[in-house]
């Protein structure tokens, strides 16, 4: 007991004294049992996402793009949604006899589904046999045999997604490197380094609610979004005379132009999903192709400030 307290006081301090910046995650957006499942699954198929750490690094994305790339799957965007899922199982059996890449990645699909396969150990063993069982009989699954098979995986691993989702909608800004994950896509066509200070700056900041809202844009209109200018550091935010407060700096706001698209046509949808947008002096709503300030400020006064 006087471990346990030990610990839990040790604990405590140790949370008391981190400093987590408001908003703020590491650059691996997706960390843990699914991504160790998806890197399992990636072995079983031949290829390589690097070290299994159930972390979902640059080895990893480019092991599931190779994937999707030779399964034929479009885009090839390194996220593992539904129909990579179907092609990383497809023909995988998990039952008596089995071992190794298919049942640790069942396994640890158990555990993120909230069952307990026992010990994590690639072996098919009573344990892990007993939380198939149990996983089947409560998805509505028959025979629940304790077999995994087409259905269980699709079941395993419905809603499941490794990396970063364009339909997820939640504001989280992430720290990304310029040099470590700039050729990262963290939507279906944006990558880290669109977002990237035109200083130079390793740090890049960006919302993830801007880049999903930026890829809605750009599957909107069905033309590539040109990043005139995205995150800024304070200092070149003030050296080109940025407002003070200016969004750009939270990595919350994009310069954006599409070719042959109006300022007007970007506001108007732009608004729809929840963005807000800049109003300029000299405005020219209706000339294609001029750039437009968008961010994720709140939008009950849109097409009404300054940046
Ligand atoms: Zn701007």
């Amino acid at each position: 007991m006087k471990k346990m307290r030990d610990l839990a006081v040790c604990l405590s301090i140790i949370l008391a004294f981190s400093i987590i910046p408001a908003l703020s995650v590491s650059a691996n957006v997706y960390t843990g049992n699914a991504v160790y499942a998806a890197q399992y699954l990636l072995q079983n198929a031949g290829y390589n996402p690097g070290v299994i750490d159930g972390a979902y690094g640059d080895n990893t994305q480019n092991a599931i793009i190779a994937f999707q790339s030779a399964n034929g799957l479009n885009p090839s965007d390194g996220i593992v949604g539904v129909n990579t899922w179907a092609k990383l199982t497809a023909g995988v059996t998990v039952g008596s006899g089995s071992s190794g890449n298919a049942v640790y990645a069942a396994q640890y699909l158990l555990l993120n589904a909230g069952y307990s396969p026992g010990t994590i150990d690639g072996a098919y063993g009573t344990n892990t046999k007993n939380a198939i069982m149990a996983f089947q009989s409560a998805k509505g699954l028959t025979p629940s045999d304790g077999i995994v098979g087409v259905n269980t995986w699709a079941k395993l691993t419905a809603g499941v997604t490794v990396g970063i989702s364009a339909s997820a909608t939640s504001s989280t800004v992430v720290t990304y490197s310029l040099n470590a994950d700039g050729s990262k896509y963290i939507t279906t066509n944006f990558q880290v380094k669109e977002f990237a200070c035109k200083d130079g700056t390793d740090t890049i900041l960006i919302d993830t609610a801007l880049a999903q809202r930026l890829q809605k844009i750009r599957d909107y209109f069905g033309k590539s979004v040109t990043i005139v200018s995205g995150y800024r550091t304070a200092a070149y935010n003030s050296s080109i005379n940025g407002a003070k407060d200016s969004y750009h700096i939270k990595g919350q706001a994009a310069d954006i132009s599409i070719s042959g698209v109006s300022r007007s046509q970007i506001r108007a949808y732009a608004n729809s999903i929840g963005l807000s947008c800049e109003i300029y002096n000299t405005d020219n709503p209706n000339t294609a192709g001029l750039t437009q300030h968008v961010d994720t400020r709140d939008i009950s006064s849109p097409y009404n400030f300054h940046e």
